[in-house]
């Protein structure tokens, strides 16, 4: 018996994929071991991750002058890598700050370098992203960095920034949610934990003219370059995690890829939305264009009654509701692997709980 869960990360996973998981845990492939025991250096192991690779490359349709990294350390670490890395032309990056994870990606690359906040919608406390025109960098500018889907506000850029320097994309909580143009992108990267796998495993899809700006005395382990020439095995990689989001893109194929998802993720949204919308007891701050399909936040008319609704969910088999910890309400986050029947049960809970308390 599953529940429906809507954590913001680490978060759901298809529940076909933690069978086949589960079946194949102790021995694999009749080899009478399981995968994470293996060498990471063996045939199947080595099968794993390259099939990773190109699924991934499919589902993203990711062009051949970029190279797909797996790295560790979470997506806080690339808050410090990406500076580490790529600062090493006109010694400074500009930023655009939509909420909390783009606020700390600037702060951690400030320690490291000249950083400039380019565009920010602190004035409308994070409701919004910036218009095309104030997104819009040409500059000398290392890169420039941006949050296209904010996961504890629930914002969403609905458009891809224009630049002439290299966008550099912290996609942790929208990739593989709708279909993105790789191209545009100097670099890519996302924390497995909600749309791809288990946490432990950082993905970063990165142009490999970018790679050597990596400057030689960085250590390899964080060294985008070094990491790309070793293919990801520098040292012991996080290879159950790897295994398993494989696992997630060969169910993503199966769905029927990216666009596939996508429209079942707007439905999703829209579903969410409309509830919230259409009532005066629940309520999200969050600008139209702005608002996020995979992370809803929602507040109640009466805060008091936040306990009561959390608790009332939990039993009706809805978990994990409970806003981020800094903003307190609701959040609904609604990745891929969260079906659109759990969508619905929380809507059909919402509606009931509004005729009880409201
Ligand atoms: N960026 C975004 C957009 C996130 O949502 C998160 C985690 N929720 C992070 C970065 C940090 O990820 P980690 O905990 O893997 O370092």
């Amino acid at each position: 018996m599953r529940a429906f869960n809507f954590c913001a990360g680490p978060a759901a996973l298809p529940t076909e994929v933690l069978q086949r998981a589960a079946s194949e845990l102790a021995d694999y492939q009749n080899t009478g071991i399981s995968i994470m025991e293996m060498s990471h250096r063996g045939r199947l192991f080595q099968a794993v991750l390259a099939s990773a690779k190109k699924n991934l490359r499919q589902l993203m349709a990711i062009p051949d002058d970029y190279d797909i990294l797996f790295m560790q350390g979470g997506a806080t670490s690339q808050f410090s890598l990406v500076p580490m890395n790529l600062l090493s032309g006109a010694g400074q990056a500009a930023y655009i700050t939509t909420g909390m994870w783009s606020k700390k990606a600037l702060s951690h690359a400030s320690k490291l370098g000249n950083v400039v906040e380019y565009a920010s919608t602190l004035d409308t406390q994070f409701t919004s992203v910036p218009s095309p025109e104030e997104a819009l960098v040409n500059g000398q500018y290392d890169y420039l960095h941006y949050t296209p889907n904010e996961t504890i506000g629930g914002v969403r850029f609905p458009y891809t920034p224009e630049t002439n320097v290299p966008l550099v994309a912290d996609f942790s909580s929208s990739i593989l949610s709708e279909p993105i143009d790789v191209s545009k992108f100097g670099l890519i990267y996302a924390g497995a934990q909600k749309n791809i796998g288990p946490a432990g495993l950082v993905v970063v899809i990165v142009k490999r003219d970018l790679l050597q700006r990596s400057p030689t005395e960085l250590a390899d382990v964080w060294s985008y370059r070094s990491v790309s020439d070793a293919n990801s095995m520098v040292n012991t990689p996080p290879t159950y995690s790897i295994y398993l989001a494989n696992l997630v893109f060969e169910w993503l194929l199966e769905q029927g890829g990216v666009a596939a998802m996508a429209a079942i993720n707007q439905r999703k949204a829209a579903a969410l939305y409309h509830a919230i919308d259409s009532s005066s007891f629940y309520s999200n701050p969050v600008t139209l264009p702005a608002r996020s399909l995979m992370n809803i936040p929602f507040t109640l008319a009466d805060a008091a009654l936040n306990d009561v609704f959390l608790a009332e969910a939990e039993s009706a088999g809805l978990h994990s509701l409970a806003g981020h910890r800094s903003v307190g309400g609701m959040r609904a986050s609604i990745y891929n692997a969260v079906p659109e029947s759990a969508v619905t049960a929380l809507v059909d809970f919402m509606a009931q709980f509004e005729r009880r308390y409201g």
